[in-house]
């Protein structure tokens, strides 16, 4: 948190500037602050950085500044492992361009029409963000060109390499004008990733943000993996469950400190936001207001935290994971102050792993999985509070005019004692009620593979191109063979099912195992706790035009198992291609 740098120190144009501010970003991140002056300078750029950082606006501001609007023919293509990603990255040039009038950006990727992305390219974009193998198809059928290039970025470069995309990127940087600016940007920097940033980058500045480690002592720290959808519910959750005096909640943007406050607040709870847009005395009173106990909740900003200092807090929420590991360390270190212990927890999703693997290791100390507060955790919660609060009634309050008043209200109800009090409690609760009705949802601690992990630290250096790479670090013990409808004679390719299971089951393609291609079926090495839901969803994936139909079979892993389908599924799922409904293929495109 040492950088004093802001959005307009960076010679961003002034419509992505507004772009910016209207997101609610207070200030770049390390990624963006190092990285946006050399794209804007034309270098080319190798930029060792995970998601969460902040890396797609580090690219795509300094980009979006320098965009001639006129030019009709693409002239910045991104390349991205997943369909996926590739989405997102769109949208977010979309969202940073929103001030740029007549922009276009398309994303394209295989399973998804071809008419629909050529006349996209015929109509003219500025931006194309696409997977390697489908922009590659539009190369060879000429609907896309690359002669307009001016800024080659590849995205998450080890994931593309991991699915066996390296000899598409090869081609595809082979193809784009030698002049062009090009940039990479990596979580880790395997050999060929390296070899390919010194075949194709001209003198590439390396950007890395080193984390420096720091202790944290005296504070609990725990993590929750979640989907996005999740997070409110999730917190609303951890709020009533947890024990605390004072807690702050860190959010990325102003917005959402706002957003944030209002739903709380309309929850029952006492918060106020702080962030940048706020004068210093509004910051002061709310901070005032934390220390004596009218507010229980502050949801900041990292900006409006500088210097916060309460000894009521006793717990630390990060609803969003800060984009550097700097900056959790700092909010972390809210609470726990003055020797007494604290508590941090942390809501995260499974495609920021590596920025929770990245803070484990700047503070050298592993955060604890903990399950998102069940029902009957709140309702234990609940039941303790009320009885807590009607034994301090007890001991404390004179209550005689009250007991008169409840002999009366008997007779008259003609009720006994028991039902009497049933009918007040109900009545006393209704704000927050005793019996909790809460469908319970799981953390997905299944992503978190540790031992994968063991086997590829950030440094990459075991990674091998292909799915060699995959083979060599497998650990077949905890997987199951499934059984897939595709095969050589379909003319799929390894990496067409790496990048349909991951994209489709949204797992990481490091959790793929052993793929084995036969003549008309393969059969692929996946997670034995693969949710049920993931697989159903599978059945209806298409590669290469086939539904890949997808079951168990009844070998534990791919080497040498009996790769029959179970029996049950026998009858229902005739193999034969031509026997199937072909409308059922349309139930599955455009998803
Ligand atoms: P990325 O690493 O590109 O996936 O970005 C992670 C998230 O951080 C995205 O949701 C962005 O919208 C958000 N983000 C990027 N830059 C900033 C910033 N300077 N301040 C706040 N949020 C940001």
């Amino acid at each position: 948190m040492t950088e004093t740098v802001n959005f307009t120190d960076l010679n961003l144009s002034a419509p992505v500037l507004k772009a910016v501010s209207d997101l609610g970003y207070e200030t770049p991140s390390p990624i963006q602050a190092a990285t946006i002056p050399l794209i804007l300078n034309q270098q080319d750029i190798i930029g060792q950085a995970q998601t969460g950082t902040g890396k797609t606006a580090a690219f795509a501001l300094p980009v979006l500044s320098q965009i001639d609007i006129n030019q009709k023919q693409p002239q910045v293509i991104v390349m991205c492992p997943t369909r996926e990603l590739a989405i997102q990255v769109a949208e977010a040039f979309q969202a940073y361009a929103r001030h740029i009038k007549g922009f276009h950006v398309m994303p394209i990727y295989g399973g998804q029409a071809y008419g629909l992305q050529i006349n996209a390219l015929k109509r003219g974009v500025h931006v194309v963000v696409g997977t390697p193998g489908r922009v590659l198809d539009h190369l060879n059928k000429g609907t896309l060109k690359l002669t307009g290039i001016k800024t080659l970025i590849l995205d998450e470069a080890d994931e593309m390499l991991r699915m066996g995309f390296i000899e598409d990127i090869e081609t595809i940087m082979d193809a784009a004008p030698k002049e062009c600016q090009k940039t990479m940007f990596s979580a880790t920097m395997p050999a060929p990733i390296a070899k390919i940033a010194r075949k194709y980058l001209k003198s590439p500045e390396e950007v890395k943000i080193a984390s420096k480690t720091s202790t944290v002592e005296r504070i609990d720290q725990q993590f929750l993996m979640l989907r996005n959808n999740q997070k409110l519910d999730a917190l609303t959750r951890i709020l009533e469950a947890e024990e605390y005096e004072g807690c702050i909640i860190f959010v990325r943007t102003r917005s959402l400190t706002t957003e944030l406050s209002e739903k709380l607040e309309a929850r029952g709870h006492a918060v106020a936001p702080i962030n940048g847009d706020m004068n210093q005395a509004a910051r002061e009173q709310t901070i005032r207001r934390l220390k004596s106990g009218k507010l229980d909740i502050v949801i900041a900003t990292d900006v409006a935290a500088r210097g916060l200092d309460v000894e009521r807090i006793t717990l630390v929420i990060n609803y969003d994971i800060p984009l550097d590991t700097e900056a959790y360390v700092h909010r972390i270190g809210r609470t726990g102050r003055a020797g007494r212990t604290g508590k941090a927890i942390l809501l995260t999703t499974p495609r920021e792993k590596r920025l929770l693997f990245a803070i484990e290791r700047a503070t050298k100390q592993k955060l604890t999985s903990m399950p998102v507060p069940s029902s009957d955790m709140i309702a234990q919660r609940r039941a303790d509070n009320f009885s807590a609060q009607v034994a301090e009634v007890l001991s404390d309050t004179p209550l005689q005019f009250y007991q008169e008043f409840s002999a009366k209200l008997q007779e008259k109800l003609e009720v006994s004692e028991s039902e009497l009090a049933a009918a007040l409690i109900y009545m006393a609760q209704e704000r927050s009620p005793l019996q909790v009705e809460m469908s319970d949802f799981q953390s997905m601690d299944v992503y978190r593979d540790r031992e994968d992990r063991g086997g590829r630290d950030d440094r990459g250096g075991r990674d091998r191109p292909d799915r060699g790479g995959r083979d060599k670090q497998r650990d077949d013990s905890n997987k199951q063979t499934y059984r897939i409808e595709v095969g050589r004679e379909h003319g799929v390719q390894v990496s067409d099912i790496v990048g349909a299971i991951a994209n489709e089951a949204k797992i990481d393609a490091r959790q793929i195992g052993r793929i084995k291609l036969n003549d008309s079926f393969s059969t692929v090495d996946l997670p034995k706790d693969m949710p049920a839901a993931a697989l159903d969803h599978l059945k209806k994936v298409y590669i290469r035009k086939r539904q890949i139909d997808i079951s168990e079979t009844q070998a534990n892993t791919g080497d040498g198992g009996d790769f029959r389908k179970p029996r049950r599924s026998e009858g229902r799922n005739d193999r034969s291609d031509k026997k199937r409904p072909q409308g059922r293929r349309s139930e599955n495109r455009g998803k």
